[in-house]
């Protein structure tokens, strides 16, 4: 078993990234992010906790991710591989997941971190759409629907995630600096980190991370 880790702050493209890696290695994707809005739809006990510190832009307790993550590790195959968008996002995270890499003999690693400049990350962010019916993203100066407002894959009238609103962007932003990025280091001592430029395209972005991880 094997755990690519995507790391990078809210708007840094890991997402975008991650979809285009996971099909190319192949890798299975898996972004924490759409599973807890997923649960949050569904209403189940880990949405109902995750909610209210997602909309304010907030991590969710760590022992809803781990036991998140836990269960996707116990429900996979031995030759899985993985390429985690969104976890870990703190230290505690970090080290819970090597202690279930340990316990499932998976190898975390690469731990490829997408570098982009805060007035960049603002922008995209702001402009960022979701599909609040089948969950396409789009965005409304790099990627935008064919009719404004409207997705393109089942038409429904796209939203602005409510974690994308002006002022928790800024809070996301901040939480990230303080919580997530330590994660740098914390794989660079394991020598494990890989950085590449996050400020070109999806294409650019997607060829310098196969580059790096190959
Ligand atoms: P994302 O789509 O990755 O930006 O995640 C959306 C939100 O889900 C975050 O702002 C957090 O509230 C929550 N979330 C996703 N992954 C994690 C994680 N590993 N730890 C804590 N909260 C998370």
């Amino acid at each position: 078993m094997q755990i690519i880790v995507f790391l990078g702050a809210p708007g840094a493209g890991k997402g975008t990234a991650a979809v285009r890696i996971a099909e190319k290695l192949p890798a299975k994707h898996i972004s924490t992010g759409a599973m807890l809005r997923e649960a949050v739809k569904n209403g189940t006990p880990a949405g109902l906790a995750a909610k209210s510190y997602m909309d304010a832009g907030s991590l969710v307790p760590d022992s809803v991710l781990i036991d998140m993550i836990g269960e996707l590790l116990t429900a996979s195959t031995p030759d899985s591989v993985f390429l985690f968008d969104g976890f870990p996002r703190n230290e505690s995270q970090a080290a819970a997941l090597d202690e279930l890499a340990v316990k499932f003999n998976a190898e975390v690693g690469p731990a490829v971190c997408i570098d982009v400049c805060e007035e960049l990350l603002l922008k995209r962010l702001g402009g960022r759409r979701v599909c609040p019916a089948c969950g396409a993203g789009f965005h409304v100066l790099s990627l935008p629907p064919k009719v404004e407002g409207v997705c393109d894959v089942c038409q429904a009238k796209l939203i602005t995630r409510a974690d994308d609103q002006p002022e928790t962007i800024k809070h996301r932003l901040e939480v990230y600096e303080e919580q997530t990025a330590p994660l740098i280091e914390w794989y660079k001592k394991a020598g494990k980190l890989r950085m590449v430029d996050g400020s070109g395209d999806a294409d650019a972005v997607a060829d310098a991370i196969m580059e790096v991880i190959r």
